[in-house]
């Protein structure tokens, strides 16, 4: 199989080094493709060729509404070509068809909603004391290094790209090493889109080696970075070097909390949905489900009984609720905390892997609930980053909000209840970047996206999305002719 290539200066190109990265497909385990193990040379290039485009090239010049024409053809080529992109990232991620869809669709709003914005970008005059103008300008950036996770691979692109290219920066995108098809895929349509050569390129590669070298690079002027929190730690010290600015999107071990005059049936489906979404695989999964005692086991049970019939399978399959774990690593993890959580709480459903037919080739695991979970328990401190659920009753609103809040994470919170006046108490006393009140998971471009604590820094989408691309320069114009007459 012959390996696809790196996209640097506007052009497919072959990498400095033979060796590539197999591609799986992980409802089989097939190789699916191959892609250059992209070096720190490599990167190199595509950080020269991101850099001569933002000082010379003519992105440089680009107005704000050529930027926001760029980004509106883009969407428009996702849209056209969604059929193809949803079925490629469904075959390399594992996600149900259905899933990968809404995520194509999302990536296009995403490039729209950037594309509106560009025209938007302003800067401020200033009331100042002396006879003299202030203004403050907004400027971009500059080089972007964007290094991206396997989870949600295109719209991870789009929530990166698309905010850099509004603000005027060009970028530097390492996908994920297990997912790099489908902004490969779209790179064949950059030109089209009208993206002058180097504004954009993607170099293929390991975190260690081509990230890090992007990470580290002196002419990269952001980095921009979700994945796990380890790694994010990694990325921060190493930007220090460089004092690199640094936006980060972190773990989380997010909880769902349902009271108990919650509307009965669509709070437990709005706990499975919250943590089984995408297998689990999501940086806000509501992973901890804090119930109140009043109705903890009746919920409980609600829960498995429904969870039983999520039908598993590979994603392609249109009925598929839950497809296979991106990867063996992913497996053994996942499988880690299963066999941890054993020792650690109740197994109300799951706690292995499926088996029969289709289901013993692929990464499969069982949606996983346990249940009389301590907060304390490794299995509801830890990310997993799988479908496991744990479940824990908890006495009163303080009760919950304590046990909520005692995590090191601050990326998502739920809360569940009828009550208006308590539902905004918690909304107010839960320290998380998004808060749902009678749902989890919905998320929109036009709003904030990031976390509190140790789940991140900045935050992607809406406003404030953009303005981790831009940089502030203050204008003085003296207005007065007088001498200034100091010495
Ligand atoms: P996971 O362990 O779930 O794969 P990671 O945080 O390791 O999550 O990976 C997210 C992204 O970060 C991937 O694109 C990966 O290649 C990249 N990455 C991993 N390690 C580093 C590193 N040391 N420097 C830069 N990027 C890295
Ligand atoms: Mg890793």
């Amino acid at each position: 199989m012959k390996s696809q290539l790196l996209y640097i200066n506007g052009e497919f190109a072959e990498a400095s080094s033979a060796a590539v990265l197999d591609v799986i497909d992980p409802a089989t385990t097939e190789v699916i493709a191959r892609v250059p193990d992209g070096t720190a040379a490599d990167a190199g290039r595509a950080v020269k060729a991101a850099r001569a485009a933002f000082d010379h090239g003519s992105w440089k010049d680009a107005t704000a509404q050529d930027r926001g024409r760029v980004l509106f053809k883009l969407a428009q080529i996702v849209r056209d070509r969604a059929t193809e992109l949803a079925e490629l990232e469904t075959r390399n991620s594992g996600k149900p068809i259905v899933e990968a869809e809404f995520d194509i669709a999302d990536v296009a709003t995403c490039f729209e909603y950037y594309g509106g914005l560009a025209t938007k970008i302003q800067g401020d005059v200033l009331p100042v004391p002396d006879n003299a103008m202030s203004l403050a300008l907004r400027e971009p950036i500059g080089v972007a290094g964007q290094i991206i996770p396997w989870n949600y691979p295109l719209l991870m692109a789009a929530w990166k790209l698309a905010p850099a290219l509004c603000a005027g920066c060009t970028a530097v995108l390492k996908p994920a090493e297990q997912t790099p098809l489908t902004i490969l895929a779209l790179a064949s349509s950059f030109a089209d889109a009208g993206l002058p050569p180097g504004v954009v390129n993607i170099i293929t590669g390991r975190g260690e080696t081509a990230g890090a070298a992007i990470v580290e690079h002196s002419d990269v002027d952001k980095i921009a970075f979700t994945g796990s929190v380890e790694v994010g730690k990694i990325i921060m010290r190493a930007a220090a070097a460089t004092l690199k600015k640094i936006s980060l999107e972190l773990g989380g071990k997010s909880p769902n909390i349902f009271f108990a005059d919650a509307d009965f049936e669509t709070a437990v489906e709005g706990a499975l949905f919250g943590v089984f979404f995408n297998q689990g695989e999501i940086c806000s999964a509501g992973s901890r489900i804090l119930v109140q005692r009043p109705i903890y086991r009746k919920f409980l049970d609600a829960m498995v009984e429904k969870a039983r019939t999520i039908k598993l399978g590979p994603g392609i399959d249109r009925d598929t609720k839950m497809g296979p774990l991106i990867s063996r690593e992913q497996l053994d993890r996942v499988q880690t905390y299963q066999a941890i959580g054993k020792t650690e709480a109740k197994v109300a459903l799951g706690g292995g892997r499926p088996s029969g037919g289709a289901l013993d080739r692929g990464y499969f695991i069982e949606p996983t609930i346990f249940y009389d979970v301590d907060n304390s328990a490794r299995i509801a401190r830890e990310e997993i980053f799988g479908p496991v659920a744990c479940v824990m009753p908890f006495d009163d609103e303080a009760d919950a909000i304590r046990i909520a809040n005692d995590t090191y994470y601050g990326l998502a919170a739920a809360v569940w209840t009828r009550d208006i006046f308590r539902a905004m108490r918690t909304v107010k006393n839960l320290r998380a970047g998004i808060v749902w009140v009678n749902h989890m998971q919905p998320t929109y471009v036009e709003a904030p996206w990031g976390g509190y604590k140790q789940s991140g820094i900045g935050r992607e989408l809406g406003k404030w999305g953009v303005e981790e691309y831009l940089n502030v320069k203050q204008v003085y114009i003296n207005l007065s002719e007088e001498p200034i007459n100091w010495y």
